[in-house]
């Protein structure tokens, strides 16, 4: 068949990419997937998740989800709304029908791709192939691990109860015990939403190898006074931190990271965002199990790395141990063998993806694609946040200077720190932008060394 590009993954990644080349570039993209449908691990995520952060900063350059709406009722009143999974899987379809209807894109779901320019349909079995001159798209080499689609890390003996988290909104009779296995946003939204429906948070064992740093949602809004200002106050923080854990203190006091025990020290920076309500009810489950890892599960028993804990022997554990994120070493994005999609602004894999596909469209030489897009990581440890930024902000730094990259970032809403075109500057924003450029320079230096990095020339 006849195509341009072949984009494997049709998850936020590759929905972002093909909508920004195609429209800014006359091309025919194929994107397969081997999933149903578009929307990626969303279309096998718990009911019950949301995203984290706003809806604006998420999904595809040409279409605003969730429409920046600020939530006007609720305990994130004044914050801006977050799509729920019915809501992100309804939004990829209708973007797929815009792509469809630009007659530059087809669609081949339920597909297999088998390496070497080949797919296969899983449903009918046929075989397609692209030719030599079709550019492969790699969306798919920071697809998230999920509870759904990778089994427990543990060993179940027999009579134990384990299921992975989306079967809870399934349950159809309670135990008396919950255990929550797992330390990221997952485990944090099955024990907020296990409270929520009036289980007692006495109920609930929390099994949490590592304890997590989390953004405060309320500074990383879509509002360029507030998410340049945090950013202000994160360079700020680190201009003076003396270690990593330092660093995170400092955030901690400046509003900016949150942890859910105040007496524990986290260890673990994948740093999603949490709601400041979230943690109120986070806090209320005090029985947590830091032993390590679960080993085995056995009726009234969890064997960890450290220890064992008794259970109830109706206990439900909770598998909410996939590793989501992936730490796939970073690969330049524009290479012969294939556009390897990965975040350029520090976190936002959307916006990278969009503007991989702004900047594949608009340029011909790779080198110098490469050279205004260099990757940057998602980040585990507290030393890898800062090195993590360190490179977001050299990435920012040079697709910044390319004056028409620039203002394309600046118009779209899935770049946290864009100035819209014809905004109405608040003196707040001019007080962060005067912070910012105060303590840039040595906060960036100093996650250089925190992040054991070496200097950039
Ligand atoms: C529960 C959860 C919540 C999250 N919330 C947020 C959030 O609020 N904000 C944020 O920025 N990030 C969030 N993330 C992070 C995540 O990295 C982003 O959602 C990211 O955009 C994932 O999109 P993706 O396209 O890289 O991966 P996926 O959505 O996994 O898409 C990759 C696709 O590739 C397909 N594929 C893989 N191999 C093949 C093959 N051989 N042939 C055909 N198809 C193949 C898969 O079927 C899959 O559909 C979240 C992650 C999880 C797990």
């Amino acid at each position: 068949m006849k195509a341009d590009y072949l984009v494997v993954g049709a998850g936020a990644s590759g929905m972002a990419f093909t909508d920004a080349l195609t429209d800014h570039a006359d091309v025919r993209v194929a994107v397969v997937d081997r999933r149903f449908g578009v929307g990626g691990h969303w279309l096998d995520d718990y009911p019950f998740v949301r995203l984290h952060q706003a809806s604006a900063f998420y999904g595809v350059a040409s279409t605003l989800l969730g429409g920046g709406r600020v939530q006007d009722h609720g305990p994130e009143t004044g914050l801006q709304e977050r799509a729920t999974e019915p809501e992100i899987c309804a939004y990829f379809a209708r973007v797929a029908d815009r792509l469809l209807e630009t007659g530059k894109v087809d669609l081949f779901p339920n597909c297999e791709y088998l390496g070497e320019r080949q797919f296969v349909s899983c449903v009918s079995g046929e075989r397609f192939e692209v030719g030599p001159g079709c550019r492969v798209v790699d969306a798919r080499y920071l697809a998230p691990d999920i509870p759904a689609t990778t089994p427990a890390p543990f060993e179940v003996a027999d009579g134990a109860r384990v299921l992975p988290v989306n079967d809870l909104a399934r349950l159809t009779d309670a135990p008396s015990q919950y255990v929550i296995v797992g330390s990221g946003k997952t485990a944090t939204d099955a024990c907020v939403w296990l409270l929520a429906r009036g289980v007692d948070s006495g109920a609930i064992v929390w099994v949490r190898p590592r304890d997590p740093w989390m953004f405060n949602r309320a500074v990383v809004q879509p509002d360029p006074a507030v998410f340049i200002g945090m950013v202000a106050d994160v360079m700020a923080a680190a201009e003076t931190a003396t270690s990593p854990e330092d660093l995170f203190l400092r955030l901690e006091d400046a509003g900016i990271m949150l942890r859910i025990d105040p007496s524990v020290t986290p260890t673990m920076a994948k740093t999603p965002t949490l709601a400041t309500w979230e943690l109120d009810k986070l806090r209320t489950i005090e029985h947590v199990v830091r032993l390590g890892h679960v080993r085995r599960v056995e009726p009234g028993r969890v064997v960890l790395d450290r220890g064992e804990v008794t259970t109830a022997r109706d206990a439900l554990v909770v598998h909410c141990a996939a590793s989501g994120l992936k730490y796939s070493p970073l690969v330049p994005i524009w290479a012969p063998a294939a556009i390897t999609l990965q975040p350029i602004r520090t976190g936002f894999p959307c916006f990278g993806a969009a503007l991989a596909g702004y900047v594949e469209a608009t340029r011909e030489d790779d080198a110098e694609k490469n050279r205004l897009c260099p990757p940057t990581p998602y980040s585990n440890t507290l030393t890898e946040w800062a090195w993590m930024n360190v490179l977001g902000a050299r990435a920012a730094a040079s697709f910044n200077s390319a004056p028409d990259v620039k203002a394309w970032a600046n118009g779209v809403t899935l770049n946290p720190a864009r100035i819209p075109p014809r905004y109405d500057r608040p003196a707040a924003l001019d007080d962060a932008l005067g912070r910012l450029h105060a303590h840039a320079a040595g906060g960036i230096a100093k996650l250089e060394q925190l992040g054991g990095m070496p200097a950039a020339a």
